[in-house]
This record gives C-alpha cells, structure tokens and sequence, in this order.
C-alpha cells in the first residue's frame, strides 16, 4: 500500500510568514483561499481586472490583487485558472515578475506536464490535487474534515519544495482526509484517463446510450430518465460508501445476477481495446495537442458538441421530471 500522510505529518511552518496568492476564484480558487485563510495564513486572491468574482472574494474578506502583483509580491502562487488559461495568463502576466525562490504550485499537472508552463530553473514547482470538486473542499473543512488530495514536487529549488507542498495540503484540510505522493506525470495522465473514460467521458456515454435505447424501442422517456440517469447516484453512493460488493448486498438479487452476466458485455473486449488506446493518446501528448489547438482555434469544436449536448432529449425529460421533484419535496416538508 502506498503511503498517506496525514496531519500529524506536515506543519504549517513552511508557509507561516509567507504571502500566498490564490490566482482565480473559481470551484477550486474560492475553497482554497477560505480554507487556507481559516487556517491562519496571509492569503490574497488574484484576479484579472473586472473579474466578476473580484466582490464575492472582498465579501468574504480576502484582499484582492492583480495577477501581476500577487507575481510580484507572493511567496507562493497557486494557479487555479482554467487549465486552457494558464499558459497565457503566466506567460504574460506572472514569468516577467518571478524571483528566485517563489512556488508555483498547481492543482492539475497538465500545464507542467504538457510543457505549456515552463517555469524558471530557480522556482519550486509543485501540485496539491484535491481529489474533488471545489465546494466539497470547502464544506468538508468546515465540518473539520477533508477532501483527499495528491502532492508532487516537478522542481525544488529551495530545498524545501516537499515541505511547502505537504504544508500547503495541511492548510486547506486535506491532510485531515489523507494526501498521496505523486508526480505531475502520474496525476495529469490518471486524472485525463478517469474523466475521459470513467467518470465523464464514459459514464455520460453510458446514461445516454440506455436512455436512446429504451426510448427507440418505444418506452416512455420519463422511464427511461428514471431508470438510466436517476438511479445512478443512489447506486454510486453505495458504491462508494463500501465498494462493489456493498452496492450488490443492497440490490435485489435478481438486479445482482443480471449485474454479473452483462456488465461484462457492455464493458467488453473491444471496450477495453478503446481505453488502452484513449490512455495512449493521452500519453503520447495527442490529447493535449488536440485541446491546446482546439482552445487557440476559439474552440469552435467545443461549442459546437456542448450546444448538441444540451440539446439532448435526456436534457428536456430531465429538466421537467425534476421541476417535479422539487415541488413534491415542497408539499411533503
Ligand atoms: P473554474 O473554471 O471554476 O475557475 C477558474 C477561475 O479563473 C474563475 O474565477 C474565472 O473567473 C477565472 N478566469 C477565467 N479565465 C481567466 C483569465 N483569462 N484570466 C484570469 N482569470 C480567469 O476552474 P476550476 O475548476 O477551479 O479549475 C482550476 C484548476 O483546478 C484547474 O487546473 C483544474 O484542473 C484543477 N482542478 C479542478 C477540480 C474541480 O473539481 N473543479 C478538481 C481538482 C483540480
Ligand atoms: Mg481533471
Ligand atoms: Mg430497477
């Protein structure tokens, strides 16, 4: 088993006496900048001017700075901007002003990885992934819990890149959870493949697929909805709650048997094929050449597939069928 540190392993030190700058104010940005403030430390948000989080960050009581001051006067800065943003916005915006000895610190490898990023030999460079959304980093610290996150050091320039990453992860909570050494390589390809093949990419395919073919063999697509997207949280939540086997113990029999005899033929050979061959894309930079380009083109792709998506009959069944459920919930309470 690999190792998990948890709280007891890292101290805060490293970054007490330091500025630290949160660049963006997003999912991840705004959980990051309250949970490291509650933490006690000196941390200001850095946006772009007019930003439309720039109130909601001096609302909460976070001083905000331009990108190029908090490059100018943090200690350590950490990049929470769309992932399609950060080469720009570093490159004009945060390498003129680097010094030796500052951290760039990340919450996703690819910019690093994919050489998008490439920061000055005398900088540390490291990552502290939270293995969730933003809100949950933020609701779970304050419950006095936390989100599980991976670290990586890509540079240590001042000897204590390690420390300051173990430290960061303390600060926003995570530590409290477990936080899992890493390299900026493992995290940007693992986390590519879940998304791509799993979480996103596959499990939409998936609700989609036996959505279309209930509906074209006739069946009412309210059903269909119910039976293909609805259920799937009631079923991940016990999955995730105590694995496979805890999901299977609470579905009927008859659910377990049909579980065990077709899974496997819809996540088939050829399905296995197409993820080695999804993961090696990933590896060989191909992806990320295609979302680089695609993102410099205006993403006129991109737009394109998420107006078709929304578009999706699943979208409307869906959209009514919970208007339903909301106002149900408002009878019975
Ligand atoms: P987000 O889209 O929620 O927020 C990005 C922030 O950047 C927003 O405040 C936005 O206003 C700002 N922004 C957008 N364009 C900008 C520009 N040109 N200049 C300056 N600011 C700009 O992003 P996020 O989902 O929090 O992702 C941030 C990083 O965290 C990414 O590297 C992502 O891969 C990583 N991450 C995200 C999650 C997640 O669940 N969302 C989980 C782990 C890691
Ligand atoms: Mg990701
Ligand atoms: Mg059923």
């Amino acid at each position: 088993m690999a190792r998990l540190y948890y709280d007891a392993d890292a101290t805060l030190d490293f970054l007490r006496n330091q500025k630290l700058a949160i660049v963006g104010y997003g999912s991840q940005g705004h959980a990051h900048a309250l949970n490291l403030k509650d933490s006690g430390l000196d941390v200001a948000v850095a946006l772009y001017e007019g930003s439309p989080s720039r109130a909601k960050a001096t609302a909460a009581g976070l001083p905000v700075l331009s990108v190029s001051e908090a490059a100018k006067t943090a200690d350590l800065l950490m990049i929470l901007l769309p992932d399609e943003v950060q080469r720009q916005v570093y490159a004009e915006q945060i390498a003129p002003y680097l010094r030796p000895n500052q951290v760039l610190a990340f919450a996703h490898g690819f910019n690093i990885h994919f050489a998008q990023v490439v920061p000055p030999q005398d900088v540390d460079v490291i990552m502290v992934a939270p293995k969730g959304p933003g809100h949950l980093v933020r609701r779970t610290y304050e419950q006095g819990q936390g989100v599980p996150a991976l670290f990586a050091i890509f540079q240590d320039a001042s000897g204590h890149a390690r420390d300051r990453a173990m430290a960061y992860a303390k600060g926003i909570g995570a530590t409290r959870a477990g936080i899992l050494e890493t390299s900026f390589r493992e995290e940007t390809e693992t986390d590519l493949f879940g998304e791509q093949v799993v979480l996103c990419g596959g499990l939409s395919a998936l609700i989609k697929a036996g959505f279309e073919t209930l509906v074209e063999a006739g069946y009412q697509p309210e059903l269909a909805y119910f039976e293909c997207l609805h259920e799937v949280k009631l079923i991940v939540d016990l999955v995730v709650e105590g694995g496979l086997a805890n999901m299977r113990y609470s579905i009927s029999n008859t659910a377990e048997y049909g579980d065990y005899t077709r899974g496997p033929r819809i996540v088939n050979d050829a399905t296995r094929a197409e993820m080695r061959k999804i993961l090696s894309e990933i590896q060989s930079g191909q992806f990320a050449r295609e979302f680089v380009l695609e993102n410099q083109a205006g993403k006129p792709g991109f737009t394109a597939m998420r107006r078709q998506e929304a578009e999706h009959p699943i979208e409307a069944v869906g959209k009514d069928l919970r208007a339903m459920f909301s106002w149900l919930k408002k009878i019975e309470a």
